[in-house]
């Protein structure tokens, strides 16, 4: 017998470790509710999860086997399942966060002195940590030069999921519900983490949408992404099955533009690797900055200020639309996640550490690395970095990036009735024509031209005292 131990790879398919254990065959699939993880989770992950799990289950009841859902210290759960089922290897897909990986590493230390081989497998990325680096380093700081070695890197091709005789005729108990592990109601619509659900996202997209995503993935309204990021994040799709897609979308790609499209999309799926690979070597990265401007900065951290940017009450209206579709949908359009995180750091002058806090409760595609990589990205702290003097401004990204403000009024109902030019212009109407147009819409509660000179004051203040 041989364990295989799902963490975030809730999936049959595709699946490195599970397939190399069923090599051997007699696999027992084994999920572990971790306090320590259950901690620090969210009403909406903690939906998505136990939805996930009940679609695993189901996936291997249909193959005569089940998934063991445990609940305590992985270490002491992992060693007892092993003896329980008579097994002498317990596999994993590697997780590269720094708690992950020191969780790790007790767990191996258990089952080896337990008499247990622990075997670690590589399946979260298409090219691992290390691989892909400087000749001196361990990771590039710079995007632009590691994506030309990411594109041009063979890559693995998808697995296929083990036969139902490779699956040993085990059974587990009742599964938890968000309830029986004290969550509430997440307050945002969870969107389904399952295997169909992750399957149809991908072929729908690589179909037909994918070969408008570079002209269109900027715009809100468009809903011209693949959506993927929560399935990615719970591992309800795997990265070669993905990239395979876009291969197939290559080959029947009509010209240079449809190409060209493929291409961008490649090159989104290869910042979440450049993010998990950052992480990998800087773990503390999750709570400090990058760049060694910690605790320079003098966060202005007003708690009236951040509570307006949590509610989607700040009067500015992209920021408000994006923060009431994370509290809605529990997912935010790219775009729309840098102005949020540009105003809140920059126009707020709050501490990105907030802004990250409260993105980790609230998305259901919360993944540490490019959760961090985006914060310290927006906040100019980070690696490739928007640089500080270069402020977002919230008026014009709304502008340029919905121009005709459907993406806007889709979140902020007292907005409905203005046009788009009232919206876009909010900071410059004068107090009775706010009144007029959306009288239970705020007005802004800052002025973007002062808390952009602020901002800039206080990071060339932090650099000169961090040089
Ligand atoms: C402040 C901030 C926080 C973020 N937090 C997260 C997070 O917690 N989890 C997360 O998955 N993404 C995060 N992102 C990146 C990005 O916004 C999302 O991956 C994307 O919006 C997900 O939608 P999609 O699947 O439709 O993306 P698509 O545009 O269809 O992209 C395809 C895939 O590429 C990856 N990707 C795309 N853009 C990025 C990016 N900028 N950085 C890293 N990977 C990317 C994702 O896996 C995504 O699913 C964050 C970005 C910012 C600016």
């Amino acid at each position: 017998m041989i364990v295989h131990w799902h963490r975030r790879d809730l999936r049959g398919a595709d699946n490195v470790a599970l397939a190399v254990a069923a090599e051997r065959g007699d696999v027992v699939p084994v999920f572990v509710l971790d306090p320590a993880i259950l901690d620090h989770a969210s009403p909406i992950r903690v939906a998505c999860l136990c939805d996930a799990l009940a679609d695993l289950r189901a996936w291997y009841r249909e193959r005569g086997s089940d998934l063991l859902v445990e609940r305590g210290d992985p270490a002491a759960v992992l060693v007892d399942v092993a003896e329980r089922y008579g097994a002498d290897e317990v596999r994993w897909n590697a997780d590269y966060s720094g708690l992950a990986a020191e969780r790790d590493r007790a767990v191996s230390a258990a089952l080896e002195a337990a008499g247990v081989a622990a075997r670690e497998c590589r399946d979260e990325l298409l090219h691992e940590p290390g691989s892909i680096a400087p000749n001196e380093g361990e990771h590039y700081a710079v995007f632009s030069y590691f994506w030309t070695k990411w594109r041009d890197r063979e890559k693995r091709d998808p697995l296929d999921p083990p036969a139902a005789d490779a699956l040993a005729d085990v059974s587990g108990d009742r599964l938890p519900s968000p309830a029986d592990l004290d969550f509430d109601d997440p307050e945002a619509t969870p969107p389904a983490v399952t295997r169909e659900a992750a399957r149809e996202r991908l072929s729908t997209f690589c179909a037909d949408d994918i070969y408008r995503y570079a002209d269109e993935r900027d715009y809100p309204a468009a809903d011209a992404t693949s959506r993927l990021s929560v399935h990615l994040k719970w591992g309800t799709v795997g990265i070669r099955e993905t990239y395979a897609a876009t291969a197939d979308a290559l080959e029947r790609a009509d010209g240079e533009d449809a190409r060209a499209s493929v291409e961008a999309f490649r090159r989104q799926l290869a910042w979440r690797e450049f993010y998990a690979h950052v992480l990998a070597y800087n773990p503390e990265t999750v709570r400090e900055d990058f760049r060694g401007y910690e605790n320079e900065i003098e966060w202005r951290n007003d708690p009236e200020e951040l509570a307006a940017w949590k509610a989607g009450e700040t009067g500015v209206p992209i920021v408000d639309a994006g923060m009431r579709q994370l509290r809605e949908e529990g997912w935010v359009h790219n775009r729309v996640r840098m102005i949020v995180a540009a105003f809140l750091t920059k126009d707020l002058l709050i501490d990105w550490r907030e802004g990250y806090d409260w993105y980790r409760r609230k998305l259901a595609d919360h993944d540490t690395a490019s959760d961090v990589g985006g914060w310290q990205w927006a906040a100019s702290t980070g690696t490739d970095a928007q640089p500080y003097f270069r402020v977002f401004n919230p008026t014009k990204q709304g502008r340029d990036y919905d121009p005709d403000a459907a993406y806007v009024r889709r979140y902020v109902p007292e907005l409905a009735d203005a046009t788009a030019e009232q919206i876009h212009g909010w900071a410059d109407l004068d107090p009775a024509e706010r009144e007029a147009v959306a009288p239970d819409y705020p007005a802004p509660i800052v002025d973007h031209a002062r808390r952009r000179e602020a901002a800039i004051e206080a990071f060339e203040r932090a650099r000169g005292k961090s040089d």
